[in-house]
């Protein structure tokens, strides 16, 4: 399974979600506080580069 690193631009909070979350916060926004998210908001492995 794939996942990413999304982190919120607004509230900080990092979260370890798969494609299909990755899908629901771009549609929906943080799950912390709602706030839009853009594809710049995700990362494949922080610790890579
Ligand atoms: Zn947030």
């Amino acid at each position: 399974m794939t996942t990413v690193h999304f982190t919120c631009s607004d509230c900080a909070q990092t979260i370890e979600v798969n494609e299909e979350m990755r899908e629901t916060i771009l549609a929906a926004g943080c799950p912390v506080c709602t706030t839009g998210a853009s594809e710049d908001d995700f990362s494949d492995d922080p610790d890579d580069g």
